[in-house]
């Protein structure tokens, strides 16, 4: 047997790392900008811990610099710098993490410093664009500056330089197939996704500004050359609930969707510490219906840089609708989303962003009421879709959750139940909730059944039918019956008598003429005995057969149910006045003409009457009136 190490050399490694690392080579100038920052922040913390002696942190910028000529990109910092020594083992030394290092030597009062690195790769991002790169760099210590040259190959120079400050240069030679990173657009680009909100002020050229010098008559307008500062360094997300008023928000909104005019409806800042750390504000926009546009808002920040805005497995999906920032260190963005979604701290954070949600929602019920179902339209889809997918959430929204009525009226479940029972529930003690989803298709039956004191809601969402089927496998004893379901005495069954003043033999006469005119693919014929006043003719279509077919049009219910053909009862009251003239009249074409119209005016007030069949209806009732 023979056993020994598999031989993993540097040459082997490099271009792996290169090829392999990033699949995104825009993301090494997010990876140099950290590095800078991070020096920067530890030259602050060492000065503030009395650990630098001699130099003083003052107001240090980070310079992207671009020398189109030369095909050069440099990133200067003013930050710790490396000495030579350093710069052996922290650059040469591939996966030796400095960042990491320095958090485990000040352990105790660097771990709010916000030091971005971690896994000491992000440096060799660098040669996926630059065929050479340069470190001219001065520490902050007493030594003299060093020079690192490479060319991709793991061979490199190092030499001493006579740079004078205290800071990095960072010089990349920009390879043949990465001119782009040359254009001052794409470079802009760049530090606008990821480095808008990191701590350490960018300068990216200069601009003009114009300012007022002098006074009175003398006043003029004079040319001013500014640095051009590319971020802002203390976004709201990193500043304490406390600190911040209604107006910050907005326009932390504003500075984050510089293309959205509407206004969020609302906010909701998080801040915890433990067991993990995250920051981070999260909006409620405005919804509009499409709702897979709303997607991929909410951008993920770590330590203020930015990272994705793909939050899926992070944020619960329900959640993904909402805007804004989420900002945390504890998230592992470097291995596979499937494996995210398994990660203890994910789960955790998932969860308390669902906390935070519904006791904001809560606390918004809570305190103002009236404001809250103003905005109830426009922050329903989120809520209904939480309840459904999520357990925890549905116990607490349970409690804030509306349901309108066509009224205008806004109920809680409990107010509703309260309101409804007595004269809702049905004879198996049911309580039967009646909705409607369109105010004007369903005017007939909502009518109908407000006439009898029923109260409807106005359930319109998209995915209200799966949210009722929820409603009711999890609440005992209800049903939700939409109102053209069924004719008004069934959709809530009571227990009485009902006279009918046809007998059988005249019912089963009428059923057979009725049937020869009406068309069987599309109707079943329903007879009942209802109120001699309730509408003669009336099509319903059964509340679970409907149900099902909205719900697999929209995911869910049972398979196949999508493709069943739209069928409908028509229902005739056989107590009515015209139904009894249709039985007793004796030429064929008259009483033909009679059901004819009468399935149509039923159609007609479930707009279903449409293209010839409407056409014929309309010049059959002119000749009716002639
Ligand atoms: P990480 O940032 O994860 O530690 P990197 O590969 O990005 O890994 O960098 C490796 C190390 O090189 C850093 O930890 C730091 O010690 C050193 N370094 C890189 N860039 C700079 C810089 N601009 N100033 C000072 N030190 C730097
Ligand atoms: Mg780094």
């Amino acid at each position: 047997m023979t056993t020994g190490n598999i031989n993993v050399s540097v040459e082997n490694i490099f271009p792996l790392i290169k090829k392999f690392l990033y699949s995104d080579h825009e993301i090494f100038l997010r990876e140099l900008i950290s590095n800078a920052t991070d020096a920067t922040l530890k030259l602050k913390h060492l000065t503030n811990i009395g650990e630098a002696p001699g130099v003083e942190y003052g107001n240090p910028i980070i310079e992207v610099k671009i020398d189109k000529e030369g095909k050069k990109l440099h990133i200067i910092d003013q930050g710790v710098g490396m000495t030579a020594e350093e710069v052996q083992k922290y650059i040469n030394e591939v996966a030796f993490s400095g960042a990491e290092e320095f958090l485990e030597k000040y352990k105790d009062s660097a771990k709010d410093s916000g030091i971005i690195g971690h896994f000491g790769l992000g440096f060799y991002s660098a040669f996926m664009v630059a065929d050479k790169v340069e470190i001219i760099t001065k520490s902050f210590k007493e030594e003299p500056a060093a020079h690192w040259t490479c060319d991709g190959s793991p061979k490199y120079s190092l030499e001493e330089a006579d740079k004078k400050e205290h800071g990095t240069e960072i010089i990349l030679h920009i390879n043949k197939d990465s001119e782009e990173f040359l254009e001052e657009g794409r470079i802009n680009e760049l530090l606008t996704k990821y480095n808008k909100f990191m701590p350490i002020p960018i300068k990216f050229g200069t601009r003009e500004e114009t300012k007022k010098v002098g006074e009175g008559d003398d006043a003029k307008e004079e040319k001013f050359t500014v640095d051009n500062i590319v971020n802002n360094p203390d976004p709201a997300w990193t500043k304490q609930p406390a600190d911040l008023k209604e107006e910050d928000y907005k326009n932390f909104y504003r500075e984050l969707y510089p293309m959205q005019f509407e206004e969020p409806l609302f906010h909701i800042h998080l801040n915890v510490d433990y067991p993990f750390n995250l920051t981070g504000i999260l909006y409620f926009p405005k919804l509009s219906n499409d709702l897979t546009m709303q997607k991929d808002k909410i951008q993920l920040y770590q330590n203020q840089v930015f990272v994705t805005d793909n939050v899926e497995g992070i944020v619960p999906e329900f959640l993904t609708m909402l805007k804004g920032v989420i900002d945390s260190p504890d998230i592992p963005l470097n291995v596979s989303r499937s494996y995210l979604q398994a990660d203890g701290n994910v789960k955790k954070i998932s969860s308390y962003i669902t906390r935070k949600v519904a006791d904001k929602l809560k606390s918004l019920f809570n305190e103002n009421r009236e404001d809250f179902e103003k905005k109830w339209n426009d922050i329903k889809i989120v809520i209904e879709y939480g309840m459904l997918s999520e357990e925890k959430f549905f116990d607490k929204a349970d409690k804030f959750a509306l349901y309108p009525t066509v009224d205008n009226n806004y109920f809680t479940f409990e107010e509703l139940q309260e309101k409804i029972k007595d004269n809702q529930t049905d004879k198996d003690n049911k309580l039967v909730i009646l909705y409607a989803s369109d105010k004007d298709a369903q005017h007939t039956y909502i009518n109908e059944a407000k006439e009898r004191g029923y109260e409807v809601l106005l359930l319109d969402s998209p995915i209200v039918s799966h949210l009722l089927q929820k409603l009711e496998t999890s609440k005992e004893n209800i049903s939700f019956v939409r109102v053209d379901s069924d004719s008004i005495d069934n959709l809530i069954k009571k227990d009485e008598e009902k006279i009918s003043k046809l007998s059988d033999e005249e019912k089963d006469t009428l059923k057979g003429v009725l049937e020869e005119v009406v068309p069987k693919e599309k109707f079943t014929v329903q007879l009942e005995s209802l109120d001699s006043k309730a509408s003669p003719f009336t099509i319903t279509q059964p509340e679970f057969m409907r149900r099902m077919k909205e719900m697999s049009a929209t995911g869910g219910g049972m398979f196949g149910m999508g493709n069943m053909p739209e069928m409908y009862n028509l229902v005739v009251n056989t107590n009515h006045d015209l139904v009894n003239n249709i039985l007793t009249t004796k030429t064929k074409a008259k009483q033909e003409r009679l059901i004819k119209q009468s399935l149509d005016l039923a159609r007609l007030s479930q707009g279903l009457l449409k293209g010839e069949e409407l056409t014929n209806f309309v010049k059959r009732s002119y000749d009716m009136i002639k």
